[in-house]
């Protein structure tokens, strides 16, 4: 089935092949530092995963490489556009920043399927080092960049300490999706709130009707990705996945991996597991894949373009 993938870390989504190639490493050692346990102690566990794959982004080459061998790897889980999400500042310990979105656009041009850029803040980073954040995503918008996010634990920073660079952002025109409800369910109503349209996983939203009732008002797609919410611990088992009963209330959902190596999945491994243990079907994804397009940071020709791909299939 050909999909769209919305929420996907780079720095998550590292080649293993490659990985060991770039640190000269044993190919199972590099798992070991990459693939998180399909159980981690919380999220704050979960991403001490990417200290690995980060160390291994901080050249041109090596970017664009990384950057590169990820849409290949796309290419061959059938997904037809991605939207691929990093924080910049992570691969700044010897390039600008300027150096590090050219290094990784190089990797994703002259590829078959269409990719843009979105530039994650972090939280637990400060006002200023966010704020270059949005400027360079101001700077290269329309240019292979497309929107902003804000990424990171959730538990210890909370939304409202960041309310004041989306209002930058959205002044600057910027679109923007947040992580908000990966864990807990207090984020989501700020990221409402804040006009999103688009909630980076948003499941926790699921413990509380009165969000459930706004998400649909506002017409708010969630970005799931069930491996991930397994592994941080959000639900104990696939089955006690909600991804299903936030379909059946209406919510718009995007199903994607948001990191292809540190969940040790693919989105066709997604699509899988959905179908065996949430019962949903090949029917109830092609609207979700249909839904994925109509969110996506793209212009109204473009997304005309990709539902053509899509209904080949029909
Ligand atoms: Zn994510």
């Amino acid at each position: 089935m050909k999909k769209i993938e919305l929420h996907l870390h780079l720095d998550g989504s590292v080649n293993l092949t490659l990985a060991s190639t770039l640190s000269k490493l044993d190919l199972n050692i590099v798992k070991n530092k990459m693939i998180a346990p399909l159980k981690c102690k919380n999220l704050g566990d979960y991403l001490t995963r990417f200290d690995f794959p980060i160390s291994l982004m901080q050249t041109k080459e090596n970017l664009e490489l990384i950057a590169s061998k990820l849409v290949d790897d796309l290419i061959n889980d059938e997904v037809i556009y991605a939207e691929i999400r990093f924080n910049p500042l992570a691969f700044t310990s010897t390039l600008t920043l300027d150096e590090v979105i050219t290094s990784i656009l190089r990797g994703l041009s002259n590829k078959k399927i269409k990719t843009n850029l979105i530039l994650c803040m972090m939280r637990g980073y400060n006002y200023d080092d966010n704020l270059k954040i949005i400027n360079l995503a101001k700077k290269y918008l329309g240019k292979g960049v497309v929107a902003i996010d804000l990424a990171g634990d959730e538990k210890k920073y909370k939304l409202k300490e960041y309310l004041s660079l989306f209002e930058y952002a959205k002044s600057l025109n910027i679109p923007f999706t947040i992580h908000a409800g990966e864990t807990d369910k207090i984020d989501i109503l700020s990221a409402i709130n804040l006009g999103a349209r688009r909630i980076g996983h948003g499941v926790f939203s699921i413990t509380d009707d009165n969000l459930i009732q706004k998400l649909r008002k506002k017409d708010i797609l969630l970005e799931v990705c069930p491996t991930s919410n397994i592994q941080t611990n959000a639900f104990n088992t696939y089955l006690d996945h909600p991804i299903k009963k936030l379909y059946d209330l209406n919510i718009k959902i995007n199903l994607s991996t948001d990191n292809m190596t540190v969940s040790n999945t693919t989105l066709e491994k997604e699509y899988e597991i959905v179908k065996k243990y949430n019962n949903l079907t090949d029917l109830d994804l092609l609207k979700m894949n249909k839904d994925s397009i109509d969110y996506a940071f793209l212009s109204d020709l473009e997304k005309e373009e990709l539902r053509k791909q899509l209904d080949i299939l029909d």
